[in-house]
């Protein structure tokens, strides 16, 4: 089979064998990949630091029928300040595991390689006034883009479009006051707002904003309920995140 060359992110690492890793790569022309790094871990490999975990590089590969085995690595970028602070490193592996818990194999978007490459970058630069408003506005668009709502006009049980004051989780989205259930979540005209502006503005727009950091907080969190329902699948680096921010 014809060789690939392609950028790509890598999204999930782990040892294989002795010397070699194995990644999950979020490529560019290819969608998401399993491939093998030969060699990777060994000392002197020249390519050790264009396949570790959050690379953004220029990749080489042949295709393989259980994995891809990579020919050549060149680093495009590292965000290596990432790794000196725990709470961003740890917001960033969430924000890989969103890849791959929303695409298949084969599978991918080009603009969102774009904009997590983006995301990545603000945060490790420090860029961004509130970096969970970036995780948010990804969340938000990657469940648009597949499919899965969430409806912010409209209450998703009547069909109105006034008075929405709750978010339901099972049902896709917001909801009016009469249809809420009693012990609903609830959604003030601020949260709706915030969920609206992060779900349809670029993420440079996102980074640029003053958001209330305890509002995207808890939009956050629900967001990340209303994805692990919405796929059937629980994020583990949500609650290493959480549990970093409190501290252990
Ligand atoms: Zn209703």
């Amino acid at each position: 089979m014809a060789l690939v060359k392609t950028k790509a992110l890598v999204i999930r690492e782990q040892p294989y064998q002795d010397h070699d890793k194995l990644l999950t790569l979020f490529t560019e022309k290819e969608g998401k990949q399993r491939a093998i790094a030969k060699g990777a871990r060994r000392r002197k490999s020249g390519m050790a630091s264009a396949v570790q975990l959050f690379a953004f590089s220029e990749m080489v590969y042949y295709p393989g029928k259980n994995f891809a085995s990579i020919n050549e690595a060149r680093l495009i970028e590292s965000f290596y300040p990432l790794r000196n602070h725990i709470g961003r490193m740890t917001l960033a592996s969430y924000i890989t595991e969103l890849l791959d818990v929303f695409y298949d194999f084969y599978q991918g978007s080009d603009i969102i390689l774009k904009g997590v490459t983006h995301i990545l970058y603000y945060l490790s630069e420090n860029k961004a006034k509130c970096d969970e408003a970036l995780a948010l506005a990804l969340q938000l668009k990657l469940c648009k883009l597949n499919g899965i709502g969430p409806v912010l006009d409209r209450c998703v049980n009547c069909g109105q479009a006034e008075d929405l004051t709750g978010f339901s989780v099972g049902g896709g989205g917001t909801v009016c006051a009469r249809c809420k259930s009693p012990g609903g979540q609830k959604l003030n005209a601020a949260e709706l707002d915030t969920l609206r502006f992060c779900m349809r503005s670029p993420f440079k727009l996102v980074r640029d904003t003053d958001f209330d950091e305890n509002m995207v907080r808890r939009l956050f969190t629900m967001m990340n309920f209303y994805i692990s329902k919405q796929l059937d699948r629980k994020m583990k680096s949500f609650e290493f995140y959480t549990s970093v921010l409190s501290g252990f």
